[in-house]
Formats: structure tokens, C-alpha cells, sequence
């Protein structure tokens, strides 16, 4: 049996890296898949590609963010399972950051969770006291969220803020039938790492960093994300994953 049939998942940043892969898994195991991202060509070709939906919009904006879930309800008719992925990447120390740069960040990688959750987990609770289904929210934080990399300031922190949010939604509902856990990867071969190579020495630092001794793979993230999102985690909730080839162990 398919472990999310007659599931509806949502994916945030699904046009690409770990978002499309973990759109395809889900899928591939029966949900029905609704896939959010800025990036519409890419998007609209990964939702054809799983035969789900595509829907854009940038999460940064609360407005864009709460009609992208109200949309999904009225379209599905329920949620059961919301992945909080969409992010961006931001090199730069405090001094080195422009409040536009800041608050930027800040609001995709941590306001747009927020953003989703404030619709997402309210239809949950009422699916939970009506029918007793609930549902599961999994957040892609970073293992830069646990331990700070040099010279990313503001994705640390914004990072950081997404692991304590993902334990705040968990504390909260788990009397409404909701799990909420974060991931927390490594150094994942996608599109938002590709600039990293650009920085003199920094691959090569990174992976001689890794025990495993090579970067992750997107398939490998979304493989962490199903088992949250499935019943084999039903005990598993405001928890921290970590999946980084054993970087963060030393
Ligand atoms: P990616 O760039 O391949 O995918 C991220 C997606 O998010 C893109 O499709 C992008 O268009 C989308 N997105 C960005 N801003 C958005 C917005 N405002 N609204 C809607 N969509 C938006 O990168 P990825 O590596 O797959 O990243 C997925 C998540 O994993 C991110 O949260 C990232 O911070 C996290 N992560 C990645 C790594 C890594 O090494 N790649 C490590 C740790 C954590």
C-alpha cells in the first residue's frame, strides 16, 4: 500500500532542489501534491511532471501566502500535510548586511512559514476535532540553525528561529492532532548551494568537513521528509532531524 494515499500534501519551494524532490516522493507514494513556488516554469513542469498543481506566489507576502492555503482548501477540500521549504540563501557578516538584505531573508526563510502555518494549522485542528485526522507540518531549517556557519549571519539566525517555531507549533498543537518537526540538512547538492563553489577553498573545506565525505543529495532530504510526514513517525513531534553525512557530530 502507498503510504500517503488520499493525502494532500503542500510544498513550498517544490519548483527545485529538495522541494521538487520531495514532491515527486510524496506523489510517487500516492498524495496528491500542490506545489508553491516563486519560480512558475520550473514549477509548473515538476507539478506536470507528478500530475499535481502548481500554484505561485511568493511567501514572503503574508496576503500571497494565506490565499495560496485558502486556495488549496477550497480546491481539496484539506491538508494533511504542509512542508515548509521554500528558502534563499545570504552570504554576509552583520556589519556586511543592508536592513533590505535582512529583512529579506527573514521573510522568506522564517515569515513565510509563519505565513502558511497561520491558515494551514487552523485547518487542521478543525479536521482533527470533526473527523479526528489532524495533520503533519515539517519545516526545512538547516544544520547552520543548531550551529552557526561563518559568515552567513542572517540565514543562521533566520535558521535558528525555524527550529524554535517548528517546537513552538508542536508544544502548541499537539493537542490538535498536529506534528510539527524540523530537518535539518547539510551541505545539499541543489540550486541554493551552487553560488558556495564560487567562494575560494569552501567546497573543499565543507566536504572534507563531512564524514560521509561528499555533499547530500535532494532525493536523500525528501527520503527524511516522507518519514516525517508518514504514519511510521506518529510518535515524532517538535523534534530536530538532522541529516548532514555527519558534519554536525564533530
Ligand atoms: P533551491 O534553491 O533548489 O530551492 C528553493 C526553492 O524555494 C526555489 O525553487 C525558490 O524559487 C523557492 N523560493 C525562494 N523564495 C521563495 C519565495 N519568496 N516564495 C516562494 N518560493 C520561494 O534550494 P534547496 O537547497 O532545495 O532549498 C530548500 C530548503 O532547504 C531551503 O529552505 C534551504 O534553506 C534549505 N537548506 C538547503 C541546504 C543546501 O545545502 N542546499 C542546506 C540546508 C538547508
Amino acid at each position: 500500500t502507498l503510504r500517503f494515499q488520499s493525502r494532500t500534501a503542500l510544498v513550498t519551494g517544490g519548483a527545485s532542489g529538495i522541494g521538487a524532490a520531495t514532491a515527486r516522493l510524496l506523489a510517487g507514494e500516492g498524495a496528491r501534491v500542490t506545489i508553491v513556488d516563486l519560480e512558475s516554469s520550473s514549477g509548473a513542469e515538476v507539478a506536470a511532471g507528478i500530475g499535481g498543481h502548481f500554484h505561485a506566489a511568493d511567501l514572503s507576502d503574508m496576503a500571497a501566502a494565506e490565499a495560496m492555503v485558502h486556495d488549496l482548501l477550497a480546491r481539496e477540500g484539506r491538508l494533511d500535510i504542509l512542508v515548509n521549504n521554500a528558502g534563499i540563501g545570504s552570504l554576509g557578516e552583520v556589519p556586511d548586511l543592508d536592513p533590505a538584505q535582512w529583512r529579506k531573508v527573514m521573510a522568506v526563510d522564517l515569515d513565510a512559514v509563519y505565513h502558511a502555518c497561520r491558515v494551514a494549522v487552523p485547518a487542521m485542528r478543525a479536521a482533527f476535532r470533526a473527523e479526528g485526522r489532524g495533520g503533519v507540518i515539517v519545516n526545512t531549517a538547516s544544520l547552520s540553525g543548531l550551529a552557526a556557519d561563518y559568515g552567513f549571519a542572517v540565514y543562521n539566525v533566520a535558521k535558528a528561529a525555524v527550529i524554535n517555531l517548528s517546537r513552538v507549533l508542536a508544544i502548541d498543537h499537539g493537542k490538535d492532532g498536529i506534528r510539527v518537526n524540523a530537518l535539518c540538512p547539510g551541505l545539499i547538492d541543489t540550486p541554493l548551494a551552487a553560488p558556495l563553489a564560487a567562494i575560494p577553498g569552501l567546497m573543499e573545506k565543507w566536504t572534507r568537513a563531512i564524514p560521509l565525505g561528499r555533499a547530500g543529495r535532494a532525493e536523500e532530504m525528501a527520503e527524511v521528509i516522507a518519514f516525517l510526514a508518514s504514519d511510521a513517525a506518529s510518535y515524532i513531534t517538535g523534534s530536530v532531524i538532522v541529516a548532514d553525512g555527519g558534519a554536525g557530530a564533530h
